[in-house]
């Protein structure tokens, strides 16, 4: 799934692509893209693209009072649509622009879950994105002290929480308890004032390589493509320590670690799930 970084810098390109035009139709392609009843889309036609914002993993197209809140999920993409044919293939919905360009929303795969929810006002205070945690890239060591002992979890499930932390998913989470030096299975009310230093340091680290790397992209990667130290490298070598990089494999992720960085070299089973998952 597209995390902060990727959503971010593809905010960033879509602004500087559309940002200013006028909206002239918005059409859902499919009947699951529209995820809200009212306000009626129509009420942002005839109304320019203020800009592409981003809360969460979310996408906001701001069309002044009305903005389009758009989640990807797994195999969702927005990107422009210069063929703009009548039955485009995974499309989910298209944005039509009075210049003549447009943006279509897909989703490959089965899921069918990415769509599109149209708000008035001001979108953070209402769902889908109410609930949402504070930003990943904006918490210091005091809000990040408070939600790890407002979430007693394991480290790696708090950090893909939505509702504790916005913006990270698989991958980020899997490269932040490398950089922090912490197991992903760490209890997150039993982390010390060091460790909570040490992760606040790795989230920021990790979220501004990221960013640097996906604003040089002139469009999404695939997580297999990004650069990162234990994520899809389970197998390799640990480029701080040289360990084999280790695996605990769920059905939907894995949790990729380094034995000698983040667990006193001890191997990781999921005693809680695994033996159901066989
Ligand atoms: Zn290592």
């Amino acid at each position: 799934m597209p995390e902060l970084p990727e959503i971010q810098a593809h905010a960033e390109r879509l602004t500087e692509e559309f940002g200013g035009l006028v909206l002239e139709q918005f059409r859902p392609l499919s009947f699951t893209a529209l995820k809200t009843a009212v306000p009626a889309p129509e009420e942002a036609v005839g109304q320019p693209l203020a800009g592409v914002g981003r809360r969460g993993k979310h996408l906001l197209l701001d069309h002044g009072t009305v903005t389009f809140v758009v989640h990807l999920m797994q195999g969702g993409r927005l990107k422009p649509d210069a063929k703009q044919s009548a039955k485009p293939r995974f499309g989910v919905a298209r944005w039509r622009f009075d210049d003549g360009q447009a943006l279509l929303l897909t989703e490959a795969g089965t899921e069918k879950k990415a769509g599109v929810w149209v708000v008035a006002g001001d979108p953070t205070t209402q769902p889908p994105l109410v609930d949402l945690g504070p930003e990943a890239d904006a918490l210091d060591d005091a809000t990040l002290s408070r939600l790890l002992a407002d979430h007693p979890m394991r480290l790696h499930g708090f950090l893909r929480d939505q509702h504790a932390v916005a913006g990270l998913g698989r991958r980020l989470a899997n490269e932040i308890c490398h950089r922090a030096k912490l197991s992903p299975f760490a209890a997150t009310a039993k982390l010390d004032a060091d460790e909570v230093g040490r992760l606040a340091a790795a989230i920021t680290a990790c979220i501004d390589e990221s960013i640097d790397y996906e604003r040089r992209r002139a469009d999404m990667s695939s997580s297999a493509d990004r650069p990162g130290s234990v994520h899809h490298r389970v197998g390799e070598a640990c480029p701080v320590c040289g360990d084999t990089i280790r695996a605990v494999e769920y059905r939907a992720y894995t949790v990729a670690y380094c034995p000698t960085c983040q667990t006193s070299g001890r191997t990781l089973a999921d005693n809680t799930t695994s033996k159901f998952l066989k």
